[in-house]
């Protein structure tokens, strides 16, 4: 059996480029990308509701070898992240490498040859030595199910699949969730809507967007000076470095957060009791803090309401709440973030003696050795695989800390001839992921609150417990004994 490539990586977001510029880049042109839409970018590419922003700066939320010096703004939006991702593929030539339109089904690790047997939608087979798994953490939209939904006769959408075609201007329109994605969305539309009530559930902490355009000279001097781009970039990473020891058990910093945020809020909302509604009940940090200068501001227009009264139904007009009362709506809009902890991948993934990695992630919770290989599934590795999430800073740099361990690993696998693999020790992935959940003692994320981070379980599968930093230097180097190496 031979291989068509030595590399398939599934997914064309940043995950996925940040693999194939790394690969690009050490000269290993032998890769494809699977990509399952028509466009490069991911959840830059999906999202795309009013107001979709980063709200990590942009000069650090961007590929470490194709820094941009034209960014618009400190925070910048999605249509401009999306045109970045789209510039950089084009002038690196990517696009040649992306099989578009192909939803990889299924991964099928073929002992005898040492290959992945990587099958589509369409049921066309190729085969590759590795995989580069980059499907990302955030694009599994979590809807829940409210008792009589399916009653409701009016519009319906998730943030992640907004319906461009529908104007909200005039409507009575609910947004259910309060997260990041609801943060961006509430003060876009109130202005054109006719009501709009945002029901919130747990009120979250939210600190101001130090947010600013760049003036032409700035551009200019990062486009001729790049050093200073550099320099610029660097700053920031360290800025968010020292903010991070908020959430792994700096408990000064932390508090130092905590009132700036309510100072945020106590100068942004003008009604106690609203404000009151808004203000957090939970450590700053256990669940992710949000940032936005135009959220809190929106409570004080005439035409929004903050709604904390929980929700029983829906009925074919509105929503019933738990207190007997009935609000109308034309719209309403499910700000309910995604299905991350819970594994839901779409793709199988059957490793050595046919084991079945997604059934053994469902009893016993996604792990893997360093979020990125897995033991019994050998040539295969995750990009923001489990536990690799962050609440502080870039993921970017976490993909590319995995790319100089993934880069070590083809090395090895390629001195081992044409049907070797490396497989991960089954007794060091246990050791290391038991080290990892030690490591969340004291952090915030133990602090007892639910979020997005944890399993029906309450273990979190989706976060690193320490700063980037540790990471960058765990990962700098394949630790070689940590696999079994068959030649
Ligand atoms: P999220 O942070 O998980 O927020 C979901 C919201 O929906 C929460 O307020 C949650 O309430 C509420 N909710 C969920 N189920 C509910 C139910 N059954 N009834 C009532 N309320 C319910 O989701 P998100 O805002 O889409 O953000 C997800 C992640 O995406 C973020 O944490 C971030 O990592 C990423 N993101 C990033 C950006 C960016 O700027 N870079 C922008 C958007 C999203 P509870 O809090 O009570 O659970």
């Amino acid at each position: 059996m031979k291989i068509d490539y030595q590399v398939g990586i599934i997914g064309a977001g940043f995950g996925g480029l940040v693999a194939a510029l790394r690969l690009q880049k050490e000269g290993n042109n032998s890769f494809v990308i699977f990509e399952r839409a028509a466009e490069v970018g991911g959840t830059w590419r999906d999202n795309v509701y009013p107001g979709c922003a980063c709200d990590v700066p942009s000069h650090l939320y961007s590929f470490a070898d194709e820094l941009n010096p034209n960014w618009s703004r400190a925070f910048s939006t999605q249509p401009e992240i999306l045109e970045y991702i789209k510039a950089v593929v084009d002038k690196k030539g990517l696009r040649q490498h992306i099989r578009f339109n192909s939803d990889i089904t299924s991964l099928k690790f073929v002992e005898e040859y040492g290959l992945w047997e990587v099958t589509d939608r369409n049921g066309t087979i190729t085969h590759v030595k590795m995989v580069i798994a980059a499907t990302g953490p955030l694009n599994r939209p979590n809807t829940p199910k409210f008792k009589g939904m399916e009653l409701f006769e009016g519009k319906v959408f998730h943030s992640a699949e907004w319906d461009k075609s529908y104007d909200l201007r005039g409507k009575r329109v609910a947004v259910i969730g309060t997260g990041a994605s609801s943060i961006q969305i509430v003060p876009n539309i109130a202005p054109i809507v006719e009501q709009l009530t945002v029901y919130q559930r747990t009120a979250a902490w939210v600190q101001m967007r130090p947010d600013h355009a760049f003036p032409s000279f700035m551009q200019g001097l990062f486009k001729t000076v790049p050093a200073v781009n550099t320099l610029y970039r660097e700053m920031i990473y360290w800025r968010n470095e020292f903010f991070g020891k908020a959430f792994v058990g700096n408990n000064m910093i932390n508090s130092i957060g905590s009132k700036l945020a309510l100072r945020h809020l106590k100068k942004q909302v003008h009604d106690p009791e609203t404000r009151k509604k808004l203000t957090p009940t939970y450590k700053m940090g256990c669940k992710r803090v949000l940032v936005s200068n135009d959220y809190y501001p929106a409570f004080n227009r005439p035409n929004v309401t903050l709604e904390t009264t929980p929700i029983q139904e829906w009925t074919a007009n509105g929503i019933l709440t738990t207190d007997g009362k009935l609000h109308e709506f034309d719209a309403i809009i499910l700000a309910t973030g995604f299905v991350a902890a819970e594994i839901e991948l779409y793709t199988t993934i059957i490793g050595l003696n046919n084991r079945d990695l997604l059934s053994e992630w469902r009893k016993k919770g996604a792990e893997a050795y360093h979020g990125t290989t897995v033991s019994g599934y050998p040539n295969l590795a995750f990009i923001l695989g489990p536990n690799t999430g962050l609440g502080h800073t870039s993921v970017v740099h976490m993909m590319e800390s995995q790319m100089n361990y993934i880069s070590d690993y083809l090395k090895l696998l390629e001195k081992q001839g044409s049907n070797g693999y490396l497989d991960v020790k089954a007794d060091l992935q246990d050791q290391h992921n038991q080290s990892l959940q030690d490591q969340f003692e004291g952090t915030v994320w133990q602090s007892g609150c639910q979020s997005w981070y944890l399993n029906h379980e309450g273990k979190n599968t989706t976060l690193y417990p320490r700063l980037t930093v540790q990471f960058r230097k765990e990962l700098k180097h394949l630790d070689k004994s940590a696999y079994v190496v068959v030649g």
